[in-house]
């Protein structure tokens, strides 16, 4: 299975080399991964950053297996399988190397801010110190940059400083199913109630035996769950059965030592205060959207989203395009077919403002050789 790129750990932005492209996406939701095709088809090359680990925005973050009915000619498909199939057919313009990595897809990474050139086009800079040279921005930032909600404990709330086994993601299936992997025969707590902290508590069960955490205890304030009837059934089951231990009560500190969580203090419901010793803590309470740096940018926005013009869904800033949830107009509806028709004509504007000497003949992927060249079929 082809391997999407994570950013390790944060790195020096002087030791990455300046990337030159014609074009940056920011955002691989739905609408930056039809964004990166569009484009791909004009012939122009792009990258592509999220701050999520995985593809898909708010279809993989908060609906991943419930059913979308409204794509034209696909009668339903889930969330997560509508960002596959959209990576799939943006795959001739994100190829993957021999390993499984798509040099340009950039996950785990944030674009922390877009500036204009001297010579007109764009720098674009992530907190990870990626730094992307281009002629034209395609913001589809969504509701803004998806961030994991964290516990509200002095500790671990500080963002710079995230204690190293603190995590807000499960590890990679092949990082936790040997017995090396780090978390064999740790003490693990997942802190969440709904679907997200379910799910990694039944697949944290699901590693082989010799790789399991040797106690795997879920935190939550309440003995009642948000999460799909299902996942609650199976995650009750294990409980019944002793494989989970249930620790009710609010966190309301961390012991710390060498830049690790040792333990958390938890506030029962019974008004006593527990001590949880952990080698492993992983927050699933769900993700928020921050617009964050975009606001720095010097777009014009309307109640936090950049306003475009309808033909083009070019913002106040010639060269920066915006498209899907994140951007504004009269008429805008924030459905994924409006966000797909933003992204080709954005797209077609784009390829006409930077190539003006070029007649701009629409060709169809049906019948064009060139499109057929570029889509690599030829
Ligand atoms: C529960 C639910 C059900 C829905 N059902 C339907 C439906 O049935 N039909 C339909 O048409 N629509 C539906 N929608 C709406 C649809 O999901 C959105 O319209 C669509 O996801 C918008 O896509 P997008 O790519 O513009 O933004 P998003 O999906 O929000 O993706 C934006 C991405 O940009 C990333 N990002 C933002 N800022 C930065 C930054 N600075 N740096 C790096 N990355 C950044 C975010 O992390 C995110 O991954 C539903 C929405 C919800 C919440």
């Amino acid at each position: 299975m082809e391997r999407q790129n994570r950013q390790a750990g944060s790195a020096d932005p002087l030791s990455l080399p300046v990337i030159d492209t014609d074009t940056v996406v920011i955002g691989a939701g739905p609408v930056g991964l039809f964004q990166a095709f569009q484009l791909g088809l004009l012939g122009l090359s792009t990258h592509v950053i999220d701050v999520l680990p995985e593809i898909g925005g708010q279809c993989v973050a908060l609906y991943p297996d419930k059913p979308i009915y409204d794509i034209p000619g696909v009668p339903l498909c889930t969330g997560r399988e509508l960002a596959q199939q959209l990576l799939a057919q943006a795959r001739p313009f994100l190829p993957a190397d021999d390993s499984g990595r798509i040099n340009n897809l950039h996950l785990s990474d944030q674009v922390a801010s877009v500036s204009q050139r001297a010579d007109g086009g764009f720098a674009v800079a992530t907190v990870h110190g990626l730094n992307v040279r281009c002629k034209a921005v395609f913001i589809a930032a969504g509701a803004g940059a998806f961030v994991p909600r964290t516990l509200n404990v002095p500790g671990l709330n500080d963002a710079t400083h995230v204690p190293s086994n603190v995590h807000h993601y499960l590890p990679a299936p092949h990082a936790l199913d040997n017995t090396t992997a780090s978390w064999a025969n740790q003490a693990v707590i997942v802190a969440g109630g709904g679907d997200e902290a379910l799910s990694a508590i039944i697949a944290l069960d699901q590693v082989p035996t010799d790789a399991r955490p040797a106690l795997l205890t879920l935190l939550h304030r309440r003995d009642q769950f948000q999460a799909e009837p299902a996942l609650e059934a199976q995650v009750r089951e294990l409980m019944a059965q002793g494989r989970v231990q249930l620790a009710l009560g609010m966190p309301s500190g961390a012991s710390l030592e060498n830049g690790r969580v040792t333990a958390l203090q938890v506030l029962g419901p019974d008004e006593q205060t527990r001590t949880l010793p952990l080698d492993q803590l992983l927050i699933r309470q769900g993700l928020s959207p921050k617009l964050g740096p975009l606001t720095g940018w010097g777009m014009t926005l309307e109640r936090k989203q950049v306003s475009v013009s309808p033909d083009t869904f070019e913002s106040s800033i010639p060269g920066i395009y915006a498209v899907g949830d994140i951007n504004t107009y009269p008429g805008k509806i924030r459905l994924l077919v409006c966000g797909f028709h933003e992204a080709t004509l954005a797209a077609h504007a784009a390829a006409a403002a930077l190539r003006p000497d070029q007649p701009q003949h629409l060709q169809y992927t049906t019948t064009s050789a060139l499109l057929h060249q570029r889509l690599g079929l030829i």
